[in-house]
């Protein structure tokens, strides 16, 4: 990620270099607790993503993929695709993440803005991310200044892409604390559990856009500091 050779502006990163890595170890330490704590109602993940769906009314296609954490809701295919971990766990964190990626079908089914805004955006964002760091490094290697400033526009629009990405994470993991509530699986005492793996996930999100929101200001002061 980081072509270009090491200067100052780096120490910008740093700070959002630590809250990623905090991030990410957050939710793994999370899920590895909350695994261990199995659903007294006894249903695997992908049975739960079922309960939801009949109770919801939705008929989705489903999968099941191997890794861990990689669950998905595919709406260009309408697909819900579950992590091996969690089509078969029977832990409140699998119900959370079930619930969660159910709440992304519920958005795109009642039209939510920011859910659609946001699919719209993932072809451009996808390429633009990947082209624009290479981009700038060769404007910044040749002096070629127009060529930093595509790569400054193109990392731009992945910055924009990962803002939008926040409220419609924040969104399905409210509307799967309501749909959880609502189908009633989890008991009084389950329910903070599985909001606590909600929050631990939707904390790497906000941890991955200061990343790159700090990044974008690096690129720009480099660009500044070459006119
Ligand atoms: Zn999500």
């Amino acid at each position: 990620m980081f072509f270009y050779p090491f200067d100052y502006t780096f120490v910008l990163l740093i700070p959002a270099l630590i809250l990623a890595f905090y991030a990410q170890s957050k939710v793994a330490n999370t899920y590895a607790a909350l695994s261990r704590k199995k659903a007294r109602v006894g249903l695997s993940g992908w049975q739960v993503a079922q309960e939801l769906m009949n109770a919801l009314g939705l008929r989705i296609r489903m999968e099941e993929i191997p890794g861990s954490l990689n669950d998905h809701y595919d709406p260009a295919r309408d697909v819900l695709r579950l992590s091996s971990t969690v089509a078969r766990g029977t832990s409140i964190a699998d119900y959370g993440i079930v619930a969660h990626e159910i709440g992304h079908v519920l958005q795109k089914r009642e039209g939510y803005s920011f859910f659609a805004l946001r699919s719209s955006l993932v072809p451009i964002a996808s390429f633009g991310s990947q082209l624009a760091l290479p981009l700038f490094f060769i404007g910044l290697l040749f002096a070629l200044r127009p060529l930093m400033d595509i790569g400054i526009l193109f990392f731009s629009l992945a910055v924009l892409f990962q803002l939008i990405t926040l409220p419609v994470e924040y969104d399905a993991s409210r509307r799967a604390t309501m749909v959880l509530e609502r189908v009633g699986l989890l008991a009084a005492d389950e329910k903070p559990l599985a909001k606590a793996m909600l929050n631990a996930a939707a904390l790497t999100y906000v941890a991955a856009t200061a990343v790159s929101a700090l990044q974008l200001i690096r690129l720009l002061l480099i660009r500044g500091s070459r006119d």
